[in-house]
């Protein structure tokens, strides 16, 4: 999750509830322990309070946050954890992309999956990203950003790098049903409510790669766009699939991406009212 620094100099989260209960539903899949809320919001507190100067003032930057839980008995064999250390790591962050919100390059990854019906997908695991590095690496060494993860029948769509994706198509955004493979972010909901909130119709559903070839060929896919802590939102330019290059959006941030961007990052920084109660003062932890 992040902080942000506020207009009168005060400290804000956002949602840390959704964090906090994402990480006990992600121990209960892999056997850990979490700490219970109180706990978890006061160390989250007590951590952020004593290292405040390390929340930047700039209006692009903000302090990551990023609480993990480990098994850390000495122990050799697979059993679940008997000794679990809670740990929150901090550090301050300039924007995701060094480009600032360019649309990115997506190689769409046809063979490699994320993850399966059954397994960690959903979770926040750190297996998660383990399984993705080595798809991640041949993208960019072929000159892409970040790669469009599929279903295990390499059609449905499932996210794009560690974001989850949104497609606006003439009359509809779509974006992938939670079919437990598909790790349900923060930045997801926010935007699927906010979205909703302004009368826009948002479907959440099956979205496969020939709907989505079909909709650029007939021009009715207007713009793409991951989600996520770390970026908010971050727009796609340009997918790469079955040897064939597809622009979207002439390459070119799209209206719905800059204008979810500038609400939320907003609402992040206070300038904006938080009509959802999204942002949670430090002070009141
Ligand atoms: C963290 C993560 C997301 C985004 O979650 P947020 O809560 O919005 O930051 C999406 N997909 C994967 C695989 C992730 O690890």
């Amino acid at each position: 999750m992040k902080a942000f620094r506020q207009g009168d100099g005060q400290i804000a989260l956002f949602r840390p509830e959704f964090n906090c209960k994402r990480m006990q539903q992600g121990a209960a899949r892999l056997c850990l322990q979490a700490p219970p809320a109180e706990i978890f919001m006061q160390a989250l507190k007590e951590l952020v309070e004593v290292e405040a100067r390390w929340v930047p003032d700039d209006a692009m930057s903000s302090l990551y946050i990023r609480p993990t839980l480990i098994g850390s008995e000495a122990f050799l064999g697979v059993r679940p954890a008997r000794e679990i250390l809670f740990f929150i790591l901090l550090s301050p962050v300039g924007p995701y992309y060094a480009r600032g919100q360019a649309p990115t390059k997506i190689w769409v990854e046809d063979r490699a999956v994320r993850a399966a019906p059954g397994g960690l997908g959903a979770t926040k695991a750190g297996a998660n990203y383990a399984a993705s590095l080595q798809s991640a690496f041949h993208a960019k060494q072929k000159g892409f950003d970040q790669v469009l993860w599929l279903d295990s029948q390499h059609e449905g769509i499932e996210e794009v790098g560690t974001m989850n994706v949104f497609w606006v198509l003439k009359d509809e955004i779509v974006t992938p049903a939670l079919n437990g493979s598909i790790l349900a972010g923060g930045m997801r909901d926010s935007v699927i409510q906010l979205l909703r909130h302004e009368g826009a119709r948002v479907s959440e559903r099956l979205i496969t790669m020939s709907e989505i070839i079909e909709c650029k060929n007939n021009g009715t896919l207007l713009e793409a766009f991951g989600t996520g802590t770390a970026a908010v939102i971050s727009p796609i330019g340009e997918l790469y699939y079955k040897e064939i290059r597809h622009v979207l959006n002439k390459g070119e941030v799209g209206s719905v991406s800059a204008r979810l961007y500038e609400i939320i990052s907003g609402i992040q920084r206070g300038r904006r009212p938080d009509e959802f109660g999204w942002m949670k003062p430090l002070s009141g932890l």
